[in-house]
């Protein structure tokens, strides 16, 4: 077994609770009509643009604010997983097999 399906096991009750909690949020406020692939996409690139404002022209920035952006991001990245019925821990370890092959560590 990899290093990778050894994390996969642990971390599936995290995730889980993450994505009911976040499903139940978003079915509270009826936003399921809005959540289209191509908004949550959208969404996603706004989302990281503020993200990156944080650090343009400047060293310094505030991490929380830079806490909140980021939070943004995985949050709509979640969402639109979601509307695409992607697991979204098989489609980041199926990522992670094939970044393995493609960089493999060097001994
Ligand atoms: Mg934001």
């Amino acid at each position: 077994m990899s290093n990778v399906e050894i994390i996969k096991k642990d971390s599936g009750d995290i995730v889980d609770g993450l994505i009911r909690d976040l499903k139940k949020f978003q079915k509270q406020r009826d936003w399921e009509k809005f959540h289209t692939p191509e908004n949550l996409a959208k969404s996603i690139s706004i989302e990281a643009a503020e993200l990156l404002e944080h650090f343009q022209w400047q060293k310094e920035y505030d991490s929380s604010e830079v806490a909140d952006e980021l939070a943004d991001v995985l949050i709509y990245c979640i969402y639109m997983a979601d509307a695409m019925d992607f697991d979204i821990r098989e489609i980041i370890y199926d990522k992670m097999r094939k970044n393995a092959v493609k960089y493999p560590v060097k001994p």
